[in-house]
């Protein structure tokens, strides 16, 4: 690992931001529509921006880090019809709260980063599907948009080249499940938000039946960048495939709360003495590396982790959309965990039984250990219920409902079983 002041850790997407200079005039000041209008000047082949994507190891922001260049060359370019760019900005998963700072402080680099995607896969419409309980971002979102079509960044012949492309923002209603992408579509398209059964993938079979190609609101903010510096140099910022910056957006028991854009493969003891340290100097006890639906680590662990996809793999856990909840010493396991089974269990579409029926089960399961309720064998059936959900349902959220309740037991063992023995909780705060 290497220390805090012997990496380059200047932000990108997140550099020189002062809540006030989101302006299309700002961002052409930052450089911005640079990357854009050298695409189009210079006449780069769409095939050698997705080149570039592909050297720049930049992979998806939103969850799953999917190779973003790699997805792009999926999309058929030469198909006859009708083709759609989505924007995933549903940013719904507790601790994550990255997407909305881009959308309301630097919805530019958005709107280039889309624009250059929809040039590289020969797509002219794309939507920007926003979370439903962030209107006032939406609303900036659509300002950033009318100024971006006034300055011919968008609509027909951008740029004065041949290239169009109409870009309209969406604004969801607040469900969790919309942000899987193709619950996200049937919501786009007008119908209840729930999950397809896949295949067929949204590159072949998307929104409204037509090829479609959605990525993370970071994963396009970050395409600007690609193309300004070149895919190698971005990748060289972070660890080989796992290329450029990541915002991760730090939370819970930490001194400074909020957004922080470091390299990946920042360590995670860096990115904390970034958002100022436990709070209060208490100790650290355990950290959800990336976003609710993630299996947590020991603070022990994550101490000796760095912040990448394969690291944290490696330890034990996923990068997700990078949302880092940190707990101290004080906090009762049982009952954080508790908390998130409340949240799947009421986010959970119905349309599979163990998802619907099984996060029910959790969720009562660990409300009656915590309320001193709790039986001899309940931890082995939290787990063979786990077990029964994750890998059985047609989307994620059923494995995001499975693994934190796997982890933390697997992590904390000794509380579940204190709490059941003892009726109450181990950690003095909480007796
Ligand atoms: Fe709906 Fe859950 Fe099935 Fe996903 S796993 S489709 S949220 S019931």
């Amino acid at each position: 690992m290497t220390s805090l002041h012997s990496r380059h850790i200047k932000p990108l997407i997140l550099a020189g931001l002062d809540g006030k200079n989101w302006h299309l005039q700002d961002y052409i000041a930052r450089g911005g529509y640079s990357a854009l209008r050298r695409i189009l000047e210079e006449g780069i082949t769409p095939e050698q921006v997705i080149a570039e994507l592909k050297a720049s190891s930049l992979r998806g922001r939103g969850g799953a880090g999917f190779p973003t260049g790699l997805k792009w060359s999926f999309m058929p370019r030469q198909f006859p019809g009708q083709k759609y760019l989505v924007c995933n900005s549903d940013e719904g998963e507790p601790g994550t709260f990255k997407d909305r700072d881009i959308i309301r402080y630097n919805p530019h680099a958005l709107i280039e980063g889309m624009a250059i995607g929809a040039y590289a896969m020969g797509i002219t419409v794309g939507y920007n599907y926003i979370h439903g309980e962030i209107w006032a971002d939406y609303d900036r979102f659509e300002e950033a948009l009318e100024e971006a079509r006034a300055a011919n960044c968008l609509g027909d012949k951008i740029m004065g080249s041949e290239f169009t492309f109409e870009l309209h923002a969406f604004h969801g209603y607040g469900a969790y499940i919309c942000g899987e992408e193709t619950a996200l579509l049937e919501s786009l398209e007008g119908k209840k938000g729930q999950p397809r059964f896949k295949p067929p993938f949204p590159a072949s079979f998307g929104l409204y039946g037509k090829p479609t190609t959605i990525n993370n609101t970071e994963t396009f903010a970050a395409v600007p960048f690609v193309i300004n510096m070149g895919g190698e140099a971005y990748a060289k910022l972070g660890k080989p495939n796992n290329g450029g910056t990541k915002i991760f957006s730090m939370s819970g028991d930490v001194a400074l709360p909020g957004n922080y854009e470091v390299p990946m493969g920042t360590p995670f003891a860096d990115l904390l003495a970034l958002a100022g340290g436990m709070r209060d100097g208490k100790k650290i006890k355990a950290v959800i590396p990336g976003g609710s639906s993630m299996p947590v680590l020991t603070g022990e662990v994550m101490m000796a982790t760095d912040m990448d996809y394969d690291s944290i793999a490696k330890a034990g856990s996923m990068l997700g959309s990078g949302a880092v909840i940190v707990m101290d010493e004080t906090r009762c396991m049982v009952k954080s965990l508790l908390r998130l089974a409340y949240f799947y269990y009421e986010e959970s579409c119905g349309q599979c039984t163990p998802c619907r029926e099984g996060t029910g089960w959790l969720y009562r399961m660990i409300h009656r250990i915590e309320h001193g309720q709790g039986r001899a064998d309940d931890i082995d059936m939290l787990n063979s219920i786990a077990d029964n959900i994750q890998g059985r349902t047609i989307c994620a959220l059923g494995d995001a409902a499975a693994m934190p309740v796997r982890a933390m037991i697997k992590n904390f063992r000794e509380e579940f079983e204190y709490h059941i023995e003892h009726k109450h909780c181990l950690v003095p705060a909480y007796i």
